[in-house]
């Protein structure tokens, strides 16, 4: 440790909201560099090592094999395949030199594509399954938690190419195994959950979701075995009413509806905002405000993140009059009147485009005289309760419910329970999306050509490592399991003369030499700050040497628990193995 390219720090980063960010910054694991970026110190550089041995072994186990794509990557595929424009801001982009633009690689399935399609042209050839762990970009609009949102970040996409569908089905249904395994060995408590394809296509995607009250991601379950994502709920969509309880009118909105124009029109009159106006697609995961205006008029209003610039009370106040009060929506209210959106790009829905290249949806529909816009990506909703009175029924209502919690599920079990959970792992049968749109075709065994089915199947490597950092520390730092832990052991010296830190050394050595990674604590530090830090920095087991040296003894502690138990210094090695 007295080499080892780490300081401990004592304090919380300013931007920390989750556990994970806050210890694997102040443990030396990871540095901010920018927002969303984030260097990788030797031991955060350990840990994501295990977990992408992990991966690849599974990966090479289904069949898969590795290879490693450009992260820079030219502008033309993406045209191609219309995620160019898809992706909106979501998106890197640059231009060289000559001017040609460039883009920095948020997944790569056009790029997959074109190489087996340079590569490949028969039937004989398939089926293939390529992956890679690779670094990808995005430019997220929220970039939060440290590494579990990052604008740069570590995953693992592979790639399959089959000739028929069911082909498709089967190298999907081998990499969907291959995932299990992985989240079992990651140790996570995780549910594959029925998931939006979005913008990425195809007819069907599972994602895997480790169970955590920080995720992003809400699904529901039954005990009946259904899981879903809300976001992929089917629920039958009451009829929306208007003020006099008469069912509004069923009519589709497309892009540039009257029925929008209006409703940000209203916002853009009702509620200006200073340095942005209002738009179609607006920031998502808003913060609901109630408005109780002096007339006793209340009106709930959903305006930016909190810590957002755009979420100040006081100005909020100034905008909406003399007297408003405001009081910010507890996030079950919020919960409460998020309305879940059906489909994504289909009748009714209104496409811009979003962070993420999955589009925002906008829904207006009117309920009990309100008119009542829905946005959503794949992970977030926003809604807007807007003044009533507006007449707002003349378009637009397409498929929206709202599920909660005891509701049956859609195939009859239930009831539902709601939870929270990080997204790991993202799975999609994509179909001939891209094959379709870059000519990815092999000549099947009548010699006729056929266009190749897709799969894509990401997992979140960065990501894994502060999820399973955040379901393992608790308030004196991280706390690895053995498989993960960028050392099974510290080895802690203590206490005055050559001796602690020659036994130390002895048996460090000689867990090294059995195959265990080992921390030799070595500093001229005092064992106050010693222990403290081997706390922070979470190995699974903890040897002291030290006091107990008089007795001819060490002590094992086990980090998690905090049991010690006092080994003879002889059988220390036997102990830990
Ligand atoms: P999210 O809903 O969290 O934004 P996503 O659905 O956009 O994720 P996919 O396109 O499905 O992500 O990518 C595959 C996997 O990559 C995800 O399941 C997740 O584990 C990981 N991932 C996606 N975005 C990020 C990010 N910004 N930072 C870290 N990991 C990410
Ligand atoms: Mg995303
Ligand atoms: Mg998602
Ligand atoms: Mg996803």
């Amino acid at each position: 440790m007295s080499e080892l390219f780490v300081r401990t720090l004592r304090d919380d980063p300013s931007d920390a909201e989750v556990a994970s960010h806050r210890w694997l910054v102040r443990a030396g694991y990871i540095r901010r560099v920018a927002p969303g970026i984030y260097s990788w110190l030797p031991l955060g550089l350990k840990v994501m090592a295990k977990v992408e041995q992990i991966i690849r072994e599974e990966m090479t186990a289904a069949g898969a094999q590795e290879v490693r794509f450009p992260a820079l990557l030219p502008r033309e595929p993406y045209e191609a395949t219309g995620r160019w424009t898809e992706y909106g801001d979501g998106i890197f982009r640059l231009r060289d030199r000559k001017d040609a633009d460039y883009l920095l690689g948020p997944t790569h399935e056009e790029i997959f594509a074109l190489t087996v399609k340079d590569l490949y042209s028969s039937y004989k050839d398939l089926p293939l399954t390529l992956f890679q762990v690779q670094t990808k970009y995005r430019d997220e609009a929220r970039p939060r938690a440290g590494l579990l949102r990052g604008r740069e970040f570590v995953m693992k996409d592979a790639y399959s190419f089959d000739v028929d569908e069911a082909g498709l089905a089967r190298s999907y249904a081998v990499q969907r195994a291959a995932y299990q395994r992985i989240f079992d060995r990651l140790g996570f408590e995780y549910v594959v959950v029925k998931a939006m394809s979005g913008a990425m296509g195809g007819s069907m995607s599972e994602e895997f979701l480790a169970l955590s009250p920080i995720g992003e991601d809400t699904f529901v379950r039954s005990p009946g075995g259904y899981a879903a994502n809300v976001e992929a709920v089917t629920v039958p969509v009451p009829d929306p009413v208007d003020a006099t309880g008469v069912p509004a009118a069923h009519v589709e909105a497309t892009p540039g509806s009257p029925t929008i124009e209006t409703l940000v029109a209203a916002l853009n009159a009702d509620h200006p905002r200073e340095d942005r106006p209002w738009e179609a697609a607006d920031t998502l995961k808003n913060v609901l405000f109630v408005v109780t205006r002096p007339d006793g008029t209340r009106e709930e209003l959903a305006v930016g993140l909190p810590g957002d610039r755009d979420v100040d009370p006081k100005r909020l106040e100034a905008q909406l009059g003399e007297g408003a009060v405001f009081a910010p929506f507890a996030e079950a209210d919020f919960a409460r009147h998020t309305q879940l959106v059906k489909g994504y790009i289909g009748p009714g829905v209104l496409g811009s485009e979003g962070p993420t290249g999955i589009r925002y949806l906008l829904d207006p529909r009117v309920v009990d005289g309100t008119a009542w816009v829905t946005g959503a990506d794949e992970a977030d909703r926003h809604v807007l309760h807007l003044v009533k009175g507006r007449d707002f029924t003349a378009d637009g209502v397409i498929e929206v419910a709202e599920v909660r919690a005891g509701d049956p599920a859609p195939d009859g079990s239930g009831p539902l329970e709601l939870a929270r959970g990080i997204e790991m792992g993202h799975i999609f049968a994509l179909g001939t999306k891209y094959s379709d749109a870059l000519g990815l075709k092999v000549l099947d065994p009548n010699g006729k050509l056929v266009t190749v089915q897709m799969g894509s199947y990401g997992v979140g490597v960065s990501r894994a490592v502060a999820a399973v950092a955040e379901a393992g520390c608790d308030e004196k730092g991280l706390c690895w399991p053995r498989e993960l832990a960028p050392y099974a052991v510290t080895v802690v010296a203590t206490g005055k003369g050559d001796e602690p830190l020659e036994v130390a050394t002895g048996i460090a050595t000689a867990l090294a030499e059995q195959g265990i990674d080992v921390l030799l604590d070595d500093r001229k530090a005092s064992p106050g700050v010693k222990f403290a830090d081997s706390e922070v920095l979470g190995m699974p087991t903890v040897v002291v040497v030290g006091r107990g040296l008089a007795d001819g003894v060490v002590e094992v502690r086990d980090r998690r628990s905090g049991d010690r138990v006092e080994v003879a210094v002889e059988s220390a090695v036997a102990h830990l193995l």
